[in-house]
Parts: structure tokens; C-alpha cells; sequence
């Protein structure tokens, strides 16, 4: 028998995100970085550039090149995580990468490059939206033009529940748990990416939709009032 998700693990309503808080200019030898927390997955993303790009024959003399570069410490999860890239680490690298493009104004530097790396001091679910939104930060804390912020969140499906801002405990749910990531450009509400691990249904995945929206406008304030707060506006 499936039983119904009553109530969540860390008493929090369904459609609420776990606390967040966001920073940035946290790293001096960056040109842009920002440090975003919600609940217990934690990032840090540095921007550098935009840089000429070497070696020269990957310069594109039309536009600029976006590279991301997402890593998990050693220590970010329970048990120890062997360093370097993996087939996982690539993947949300390039899911980042094209959450985050279609924002920037790559055609006013061309032949140049800007890098964006993300790393994960502790994760506990949801880490690659955090680090879309941690990046987006760290790319206007840079000064990169851009169109408008990206902020990410995950929603799904956990014991029969529609959920917002899922945790690895959620995501473990004896019953199974539906994880959608959702990337959303700020005031246009594009939905920049998208993934689905798990089973739903269309009526749904629409609600999931327009609960995921709703957590990344709450992000996508946080993150105006993060970049105000580094000049003092409020
Ligand atoms: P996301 O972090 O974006 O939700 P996944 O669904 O791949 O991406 O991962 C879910 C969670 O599983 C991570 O946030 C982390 O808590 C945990 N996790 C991922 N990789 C590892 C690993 N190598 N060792 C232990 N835990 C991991």
C-alpha cells in the first residue's frame, strides 16, 4: 500500500523552501563569486573573465564562449567522494552551461571566454540548481552583460505529494521519489532547464510546474537583494 507523504521530513509546508542565503563577492581573486545555501547543500561559484581565449583556434570571432565547471568536494557528501570529474560532474556541468547561455550577451566579446566554476562544500539534494543560481550571481557580480538572472530549484513528487525544494532524504523516500530540477529566467519566466528523474503524471507535472516557478521567483528576489546588498541599496 502507498502511503501519503503527510508531512515532510524537516516539518516544512510543501511548497516551502528550505532556508536560503546568498552572498556575493566571496572570493578576492575572482572577478565575480557568490555563495548560495539552501538548507544543507552549499556552493560557491567563481567567475573569471571575460578573458581572451587560448589556445586561439577555439575563439569564436562571432561571440563569446560560456564554460562551466561544476565539482564536489571530497567532504560535500557522508561518504568521502574520490576527487576529479565524473560522467555525473560533466553532465551538470553542461546542464548549467545551457541553463545559463541564452542569458548572457556573449555577442558583445567575442573571441574571449568567460569560466564559471561551481563548487559543492556540502550536498544534501539539489545541488546543480544551487549552483546555477550560485553562477548566475557570480557572473552579474562580475559584470558579465547579461539579459537577466537564472535562479533553479528542484520540485517532484514524494510519497504522492507534490513537493517544492526536495532533500536527499526526500529524494530517498521508501515510496519513490519524481526529482524535476527547473531553471527559470526571472522576470521572463522562461524555463531556461528542465530534467525529470522518476514517474508523473501531465496534471502533475503542470503543478509541479507552477510551484517550481514560484520557488525560483522567491530565489530570483533573493538574488537582486544579495547583488543590492553588496552596494548598499536596498
Ligand atoms: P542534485 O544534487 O542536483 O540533486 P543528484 O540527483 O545527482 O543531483 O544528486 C542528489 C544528491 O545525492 C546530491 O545532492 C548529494 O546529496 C547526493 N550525492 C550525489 N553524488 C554523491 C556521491 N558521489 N556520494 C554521496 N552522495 C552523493
Amino acid at each position: 500500500m502507498i502511503r501519503v507523504y503527510e508531512k515532510r521530513f524537516d516539518g516544512r509546508k510543501f511548497d516551502e523552501l528550505r532556508p536560503v542565503k546568498m552572498k556575493v563577492d566571496v572570493v578576492p581573486s575572482a572577478d565575480g563569486s557568490a555563495v548560495v545555501e539552501i538548507g544543507n547543500t552549499k556552493v560557491i561559484a567563481s567567475v573569471f573573465g571575460p578573458k581572451p581565449l587560448h589556445p586561439k583556434h577555439l575563439q569564436n570571432p562571432e561571440k563569446g564562449i560560456l564554460r562551466c565547471y561544476y565539482d564536489m568536494m571530497s567532504f560535500s557528501v557522508p561518504e568521502r567522494k574520490r576527487p576529479g570529474p565524473t560522467r555525473r560532474s560533466i553532465e551538470i556541468s553542461m546542464v548549467m552551461k545551457n541553463a545559463l547561455a541564452s542569458t548572457l550577451l556573449l555577442e558583445e566579446f567575442p573571441k574571449a571566454v568567460v569560466d564559471v566554476f561551481v563548487e559543492v562544500y556540502e550536498a544534501n539534494a539539489g545541488t546543480r540548481c544551487a549552483s546555477i543560481t550560485a553562477a548566475s550571481l557570480a557572473l552579474a557580480d562580475a559584470g558579465v552583460p547579461m539579459r537577466d538572472l537564472v535562479s533553479a530549484v528542484a520540485v517532484g513528487k514524494v510519497g504522492g505529494m507534490i513537493v517544492l525544494d526536495l532533500t536527499k532524504e526526500e529524494e530517498d523516500h521508501p515510496e519513490g521519489a519524481t526529482d524535476i530540477p527547473i531553471a527559470m529566467v526571472g522576470r521572463s519566466g522562461k524555463i531556461t532547464a528542465l530534467q525529470l528523474d522518476g514517474a508523473i503524471t501531465k496534471e502533475e507535472l503542470k503543478k509541479a510546474l507552477e510551484l517550481g516557478k514560484k520557488g525560483c521567483s522567491i530565489l530570483y528576489e533573493m538574488q537582486r537583494k544579495a547583488l543590492k546588498a553588496k552596494y548598499g541599496v536596498r
